[in-house]
């Protein structure tokens, strides 16, 4: 950050910013990517490279966060609600063909917790019905499916550099071009509109108005922040590994003697150990252990509220009922403190309160 200041060049596109470029593009070997000012206006770039406009529909999961959809809404799409698996939590690929409507023009896959979606299928419906798949890969970045990286699957992806998510500058994100034919459009639209980045590199001689856009770099202050994140990539994922198996091993008794579900990742994908969530038998016993922490001091937090449930997703005619999984593992969910310098010493602390909640009976039935 030292750096980017004294090079006077603090506004997007510097020198930090091409080497965030490409890192990503070198690691997950993909054609482009695109810093953005967040993975929301990384998906409201791919709503508008997709020319998604009034009366079309976008099926997404219920079981994500409102940016998935809301990028979409923004340029008159309609959100099509889908439900979840219930084991891995992402969109159930199983019910996916039924939702498909000639006014469909995207699918939008969310991995959650970083463990990828069911791509194969997913990718194969959309073939089939002429959609293009949009990776919300908020959660994934170095995640992989059958051995290739989550975000290289959709034509586009996003990623987020939010605090919460493994790598952060505070607010950012990027959109990953995996088709070619949206990169030089990409970075009209993200330069309002202009050939603004083209003119940068030498490419034309002035930039005007050419078509829709917005502002979505970040500042090259942020890209160096992030770029010292990702060259610590093996440090950090060695750390949320480690954390996240001890989590996994430190409660698997405790978990299996109460009905309590750990996380699950199928054995063909990687998860790039984003979050630690338990699935309690109901919402009250999910209630009474979150209040139970908080009085040890510890923050543990639900997850996603169904969109299909809230006032904007009700709007578009969804009903209770709709997305019956999505539902139920909303209201058990919980997620344990789990980020990058959390110390070995507060996790135990955090395993050890978990154990001594006592509203669970032991020997209680096994729920999946
Ligand atoms: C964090 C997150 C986002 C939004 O990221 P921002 O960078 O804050 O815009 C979008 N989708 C999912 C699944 C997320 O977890």
């Amino acid at each position: 950050m030292r750096r980017a200041i004294a090079s006077g060049h603090l506004s997007g596109d510097g020198d930090f910013t091409r080497a965030c470029h490409a890192y990503l593009e070198r690691s997950l070997g993909i054609p482009a990517a695109l810093l953005t000012t967040s993975c929301t206006h990384a998906l409201e770039m791919a709503a508008i490279l997709l020319n998604i406009a009034p009366g079309d529909e976008v099926i997404v999961s219920s079981f994500t966060f409102v940016s998935t959809a809301n990028a979409f809404v923004l340029r008159g799409a309609r959100p099509v609600f889908a439900d979840i698996r219930p084991d891995t939590l992402n969109l159930d690929e199983s019910r996916l063909e039924s939702l498909v409507t000639p006014r469909t023009r995207a699918i939008l896959a969310m991995h959650y917790a970083g463990v990828g979606c069911e791509m194969d299928s997913i990718l194969k419906i959309a073939g089939n019905r002429g959609v293009v798949v949009v990776e919300d890969n908020a959660h994934g970045l170095f995640g992989r499916y059958k051995g290739k990286y989550l975000g290289t699957f959709g034509c586009l992806a996003t990623q987020s550099f939010h605090e919460t998510k493994n790598f952060s500058c505070g607010e950012g994100g990027a959109l990953l071009i995996n088709d070619p034919r949206y990169t030089e459009r990409a970075e009209v639209i993200r330069e309002k509109g202009t050939y603004r980045t083209r003119f940068f590199r030498g490419e034309v001689n002035k930039y005007t108005w050419v078509d829709v856009g917005s502002s979505y770099l970040p500042s090259d202050l942020l890209a160096a922040f992030l770029l010292a994140q990702l060259e610590a990539r093996d440090q950090i994922q060695a750390r949320r590994k480690r954390l996240w198996e001890r989590y996994a091993e430190g409660l698997l008794d405790w978990a299996d003697d109460r009905g309590v579900r750990l996380p699950f990742v199928p054995g063909d994908r990687e998860q790039p150990f984003h979050l630690f969530y338990l699935i309690l038998p109901s919402r009250e016993s999910r209630q009474g252990l979150i209040a139970h922490l908080k009085e040890r001091g510890i923050l543990a937090v639900f997850h996603y509220l169904p969109l299909h449930l809230s006032e904007m997703g009700r709007s578009f005619g969804a009903l209770p009922g709709d997305c019956p999984v999505t539902e139920d593992v909303s209201d058990r969910l919980l997620r344990l403190p789990f980020f990058n310098d959390l110390t070995e010493e507060e996790q135990a602390r955090v395993m050890d309160a978990i154990r001594e909640f006592p509203g669970l009976s032991a020997g209680g039935q096994r729920r999946t």
